[in-house]
């Protein structure tokens, strides 16, 4: 049996993860974290039995453990809670299903404490990766990714020599918004940036891929996963999401991962690397699809993708800031406080303003951070 643990089980990465779980039969889960959603927690400690659960807030640690009382499973809460999870004896693998960059701590530390990490949580590696790869490497763990881009880029990878990577070839959907001007989007309303053509997920991401500042979280992404400069990651529009990226090495050679767009097997491929699983499940039909479609992403009218370049290019903590200022400025966009152009400017006054730090601490960090969100608030 393998053993794992993972952060944000009752999300949209964890509930796929435990449908994963579910259908293979043999991985054990030892530990689950989760924010609020005491209900689903109390289900999926009833059916996967965990030795501990981690809940956000005191309150609703409390209330679960009301509710689990009959139950061996242990609640635990808060920053430590999730760390105790992320660091418990016998997992091998911890699965960061958490949104947003308070996954650094958890990851951190189960590095330190020996453990492979399936990394969905993109935010921590944008803000720190400068920080974890050479954990990782000192502690001799794998960041698997679990992003689908970065897990079609990996699997292009077997076999290969990094040494010979040209490119990589980032693809896109282009989100709901594809084709539209700045003035197009002045009105866009939650509800219309919350509807993603091809990818169902949780609120968060979903605003990135609308403004395309996820694909800007995943060009820093890739660069710290696959170890190259952010001027070598080119983002292509990919429409139909069938090909989920691609490596392009120094002969010219191509290497692609094509799919339906299912999350479930990047999670899976994580889980089980580098063995190969069945997974039921939608297969591509190129007779029905007939075509592909490949268009270059409009970095005006998206300029988060273009600020996304300017961060990673000077590194240090400016990623830090873009990401802060977008969690911030998407959190407010959802509550309805600002409008979604402010996402994108909010984000580009941020970082007009940062002054770098060069290879910052997790201390300068999560400074960096606050410093974000003063800024941003005192705008009210
Ligand atoms: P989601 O909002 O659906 O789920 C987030 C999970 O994190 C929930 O379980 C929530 O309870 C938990 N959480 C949030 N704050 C917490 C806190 N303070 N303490 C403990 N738990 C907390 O998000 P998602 O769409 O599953 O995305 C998770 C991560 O995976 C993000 O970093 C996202 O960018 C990345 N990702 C998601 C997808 C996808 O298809 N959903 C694809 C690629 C990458
Ligand atoms: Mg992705």
């Amino acid at each position: 049996m393998k053993k794992i643990a993972i952060l944000g089980s009752t999300g949209s990465i964890g509930t796929q993860t435990l449908d994963v779980v579910r259908e293979n039969g043999d991985i054990e889960v030892l530990g689950i974290a989760a924010g609020s959603n005491i209900s689903l927690l109390e289900e999926q400690i009833r059916e996967f039995r965990p030795r501990i659960a981690a809940v956000w807030t005191e309150e609703k640690a409390k209330e679960l453990r009301v509710r689990i009382a009959d139950t061996d499973t242990e609640v635990v809460e808060g920053m430590d809670g999730l760390i105790q999870v992320s660091t418990m004896q016998g997992a091998e693998i911890l699965v960061t299903a958490i949104v947003g960059m308070i996954g650094i701590r958890p990851t951190i530390e189960a590095i330190k404490s020996g453990k492979h990490i399936a990394l969905a949580n993109k935010e921590t590696l944008v803000t720190a990766g400068h920080l974890i790869m050479p954990l990782a490497k000192e502690h001799q763990v794998s960041i698997l990714p679990v992003d689908s881009e970065h897990s079609a880029i990996f699997q292009s990878l077997q076999g290969n020599d990094r040494k010979a990577i040209h490119k990589i070839l980032l693809t896109a959907s282009g989100g709901p918004f594809r084709g539209r001007t700045q003035e197009q989007l002045m009105e866009v309303t939650v509800e219309d940036a919350l509807k993603h053509p091809n990818w169902s997920m949780g609120q968060k991401i979903t605003i990135d891929s609308s403004t395309m500042v996820n694909k800007g979280l995943e060009v820093i992404e890739a660069k710290w996963l696959f170890d190259v400069d952010v001027d070598q990651i080119q983002v292509v529009v990919q429409p139909q999401s069938i090909i989920h990226s691609m490596v392009e090495y120094v002969d010219g050679a191509v290497l692609a991962e094509l799919g339906t767009p299912d999350m479930k097997l990047p999670i899976q491929y994580a889980l089980y690397y580098p063995e190969r699983r069945y997974l039921p499940g939608d297969r591509v039909d190129f007779w029905k699809l007939r075509h592909l479609d490949f268009e270059e992403p409009d970095m005006d009218t998206f300029y988060g993708l273009k600020l996304a370049y300017i961060a990673g290019r000077r590194g240090g903590s400016l990623p830090t800031v873009y990401n802060a200022a977008n969690e911030l400025a998407v959190s407010q966009f959802l509550k309805r406080q600002i409008k979604y152009l402010e996402i994108t400017e909010i984000i580009e006054d941020c970082i007009r303003a940062h002054k770098v730090i060069e290879h910052p601490t997790l201390e300068q960090i999560l400074e960096t951070e606050a410093a974000t969100y003063d800024r941003i608030n005192s705008r009210r």
